[in-house]
């Protein structure tokens, strides 16, 4: 018996929400699991399915059943859509698990925990049936996650007032979030306010987790991981950023294309701003055009991604709009870049990014100054963080037009501000480094994690 427990092995099950900057992180954090010792399981929807690739043949993938279509995405926007998976998954995850905590039980396996995205909160209710250990994982930042907090205690005082902005409150700081305005607040552009207040509801914590794992660094965010900590009253394990915590692995739902790290070669140091605005971002065609005048005029080359399906053609289609950027000097466009060794590349000397977290974290860790250009969601309150808190940003507010692109470029490619930002985000990125070592906080927080396992 007890040669026979000896030898049972010990699995961790992760579930990933369905989108790339989810997937990522989580497959970031099983990487470093692994790395110590645990089996993997991911448990991933049909729906935006991250191929196995050779590198991740370590690890078993397995399929929750839905049946959610690429055009629900598109109809519904994500907000809606995550609502809608959520509902579609509870029994049927339920059903699933069931049978493969038999199955892994016949193989002589324990499940030691669960780790499941926060936006995949459906998991909750299965795992506290079958009465396994239960994680959550935090892919946005610890700031992010106060502000869902604030912004449903908010809705919980007077209604959607204040998260719509009425009475002229945009502007100003919400109370002891510094440096978050109400206009800052994680709200999307794409859904009402009611059903990003609707969605927080279900992804603030509740009560029944163990732990909650968060893709950050204590240096960057001590005073949010505080107040988590005080607020939720269970463990908070800052463990990132992630993709320096494990090995790099291949996590691109799209194609790579690799072909731009040789245009790069050819590129002075610090010379191109590279342009990317996540997976999820769209942009008007005049928008685009704006952009690309002003970079034109600022005299500085550019790595531009432009995803397939990511501008809203009106004016032209997409295609005529590709042969007229293509034709600009001084840059290089791609469908999708191998974006951690772009940030890596010596000739990249800014990020103008829509400031998703990851986005974020990669940038910090290679200390490259940001043009903030956020959308929707969290990606405002990371902008805010980036300029006025570890202050290596220029956030570019209100409408996008040629003349405010090439200051916002000159300022931080040309002037002495821009040579400040880059010095502070090198600190940075030491300091990023250290939490990563072996006595580094993050490091100490994956292994307090463990200990609990
Ligand atoms: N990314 C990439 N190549 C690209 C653009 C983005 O590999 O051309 C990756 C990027 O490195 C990051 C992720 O896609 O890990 C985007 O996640 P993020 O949280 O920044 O934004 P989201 O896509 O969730 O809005």
């Amino acid at each position: 018996m007890e040669e026979k427990l000896a030898r049972r092995r010990r699995r961790v099950l992760l579930i990933p929400a369905p989108a790339q900057g989810h997937i990522t992180p989580i497959i970031q954090l099983a990487k470093a699991l692994h790395f110590k010792g645990f089996s993997i399981t991911i448990a991933q929807t049909k729906f935006n399915y991250l191929n196995p690739s050779k590198n991740l043949s370590d690890f078993q993938f397995v399929t929750i059943p839905e049946s959610l279509q690429e055009s629900d995405l598109k109809n519904l926007g994500p907000g809606r859509f995550m609502i809608k998976l959520a509902k579609e998954c509870y029994v049927s995850f339920k059903d699933w698990l069931g049978q493969f905590l038999v199955k892994q039980q016949s193989i002589n396996e324990e499940i030691v925990c669960v780790i499941y995205d926060e936006f995949m909160y459906f998991v909750e209710a299965a795992v506290k049936e079958f009465k396994l250990h239960n994680v959550i994982l935090s892919t946005t930042s610890a700031s992010a996650f106060v502000c869902r907090f604030v912004m449903f205690k908010l809705y919980a005082i007077d209604g959607l007032a204040h998260l719509k902005g009425s009475g002229g409150r945009e502007e100003e700081l919400v109370p002891e979030l510094y440096p978050i305005r109400y206009k800052d607040l994680p709200t999307s552009v794409v859904a009402p306010v009611e059903i990003s207040v609707e969605l927080f509801n279900n992804t603030c914590y509740k009560g029944t987790a163990s732990s909650i794992i968060i893709n950050t660094v204590r240096c960057l965010e001590i005073s949010s991981l505080e107040w988590l900590q005080r607020e939720l009253a269970i463990p908070v394990y800052p463990i990132g950023p992630l993709h320096m915590v494990a090995s790099a692995s291949p996590t691109s739902l799209l194609e790579e294309d690799k072909s731009c790290i040789e245009w790069l070669n050819k590129q002075k140091s610090s010379s191109v701003v590279y342009i990317s605005l996540g997976s999820f971002t769209m942009m008007e065609t005049k928008e685009v055009l704006e952009m690309a005048s002003g970079l034109v005029s600022s005299n500085q080359s550019f790595l531009w991604v432009i995803r397939p399906g990511s501008i809203r053609t009106s004016e032209m289609s997409e295609e005529e709009l590709f042969r007229k950027m293509v034709t600009l000097e001084r840059g290089c466009i791609v469908k999708w870049a191998p974006q951690k060794q772009v940030l890596a590349h010596s000739a990249v000397g800014a990020f103008w990014s829509h400031c998703g977290w990851n986005s974020t974290l990669e940038s910090l860790g290679e200390g490259v100054p940001m043009i903030c250009r956020p959308f929707m969601t969290d990606q405002k309150g990371n902008a805010r963080y980036l300029e006025c808190v570890w202050k290596v940003g220029i956030q570019v507010e209100g409408e996008i037009e040629r003349g405010v692109v090439e200051r916002a470029v000159k300022r931080l490619m040309v002037d002495e501000e821009g040579e400040e930002m880059k010095r502070r985000a090198l600190i940075l990125k030491e300091k990023l480094k250290v939490s990563v070592s072996a006595e580094g906080s993050s490091h100490k927080s994956l292994d307090d994690f463990i200990k609990t396992l």
